[in-house]
């Protein structure tokens, strides 16, 4: 039954896994579970009976698959090149298809995946409710009393986690650049991030400018996706795949600029959400996907960016490596271009790689087991600023994971301000 729903499903590449085990202890489940089935050998074996029909699609089996954090440290470990990202978002995509849901998931497709997130008017609405939750403080009410009490898990933890929203959408609300430079991009503002913490979006604007570009905002731009596919949705972010594109369709656009690791890494493969129809995945979904580029990165080859000056008082930071960075997009380039300026001295932090348990909503739907490992990455942070007790600032390019590591940082009372990379930036430039 089970190879029947993989029908159309291009799967060879599970065939690349050697079972060496190299990827092991590299994987956040594997060190928390320290079982088989929940590392990436284990859940490759999983996958791989499942494609060849060897084993029946139970909830036993899929449970393995959807505790994966889809973090990809086990592509950047594994000597063979497993695509171990592609491989789990198309199993999980049979999974969804083939095995009867919670009721929570349920909800969660009907609602948040089709309704609310492709929608910029939905994502206005929650953010104007956001906002006035927060100015008539129930986020503290909801987190202090024992209100919390009356919510059920997964709301504590969202109402503890929620951005800073704005009431208002960046896209809708952005009139024109103040440059006409010498370079042209598009700017990628999201869904959640279109509406909340808009001091991101406005700090890039702030480096490109001042590197030298003109910023374009195309209002039809949408959600890149990326939480419906890691939670096994394919129809919804083939349609958003194909807005986004028409949105960025401008052939003078040097590049499309993404200041959050998860949308980068979604909008760079776009290829891999039509693998299974050819006529569809033409060089449209490839010349897409190679304009995507992290703002850090696109900076880090501008002139204009080099001749920035800077402060002259330097400052303590620890940088936190996204996964969708690190081993999605496969560039470290971030974390050098911080070291490099002038005004940062930047301290390593140890495992500065290793997923915060952040991971779209698996801090929501997984909490227990996202607390154990954003745990392990703050037993780094306080080890590191014991050694470096000037070092006020935490930066990371990520907005789910600035959000579960500064929650984490407050639970714990550290004297950290978390940002987002560009946030720092555009404060130090003198
Ligand atoms: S994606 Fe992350 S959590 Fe999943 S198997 Fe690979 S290393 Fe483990
Ligand atoms: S995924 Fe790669 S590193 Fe892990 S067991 Fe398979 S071949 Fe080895």
């Amino acid at each position: 039954m089970t190879a029947e729903a993989f029908k159309g499903v291009p799967f060879d590449n599970v065939l690349k896994c050697v079972h060496c085990g190299l990827c092991l202890d590299d994987c956040p489940t594997y060190r928390e579970l320290g079982v088989e089935q929940d590392s990436p050998r284990g859940r490759l074996y999983l996958m791989r009976g499942l494609w060849e029909g060897e084993l029946d699609l139970t909830p036993d089996v899929a449970a393995p698959l959807n505790r994966c954090l889809d973090c990809r440290a086990c592509e950047t470990a594994c000597p063979s090149a497993v695509p171990y990202g592609e491989l789990l978002e198309k199993a999980r995509g049979v999974i969804a298809e083939n095995l009867p849901q919670s009721r929570q998931r349920r909800f969660l497709e009907a609602v948040f995946f089709r309704r609310v997130l492709p929608s910029t008017g939905w994502m206005r609405l929650i953010s104007m409710g956001g906002w006035i939750y927060r100015l008539l403080g129930l986020h503290l009410i909801f987190s202090q009393t024992a209100l919390a009490r009356l919510l059920p898990d997964w709301a504590v933890r969202g109402n503890a986690m929620m951005p800073r929203f704005a009431g208002r959408s960046f896209k809708l609300g952005y009139r024109k650049s103040k440059n006409k430079g010498k370079h042209k991009v598009g700017l990628f503002t999201g869904c959640i991030m279109d509406v909340a913490d808009l001091d991101i979006h406005r700090a890039t604007v702030k480096l490109l400018e001042a590197s030298g570009c003109e910023v374009v905002v195309p209002k039809e731009q949408a959600c890149c996706g990326a939480l419906h596919v890691h939670n096994g949705e394919r129809e919804i972010p083939r349609t958003l795949a194909l807005r986004n594109e028409e949105a960025f369709k401008d052939e003078s656009l040097d590049a499309v600029i993404v200041n959050a690791a998860g949308c980068g890494a979604q909008l760079r493969e776009y290829g891999h959400l039509f693998s299974d129809s050819p006529e569809r995945n033409d060089e449209r979904r490839h010349d897409f996907g190679n304009r995507i580029q992290d703002i850090l990165v696109y900076l880090s080859d501008l002139e204009g960016y080099r001749n920035l000056k800077w402060q002259a008082k330097k400052e303590t930071v620890l940088y936190d490596a996204p996964c969708h960075l690190m081993h999605a997009q496969k560039t470290d380039t971030p974390r050098t271009l911080l070291a490099e300026n002038p005004a940062v001295n930047l301290v390593p932090l140890e495992d500065a790689d290793r997923c915060c348990g952040a991971a779209g909503i698996y801090n929501m739907v997984h909490g227990d087991l996202a607390d154990d490992i954003l745990d392990r990455k703050l037993d780094d942070i306080e080890a590191t600023l014991a050694l470096n007790p000037d070092a006020a600032t935490l930066v990371t390019g990520n907005p789910g994971c600035l959000f579960q590591i500064r929650n984490g940082v407050r639970n714990r009372g550290l004297p950290l301000r978390v940002i987002h990379p560009v946030q720092l930036l555009a404060e130090l430039m003198e």
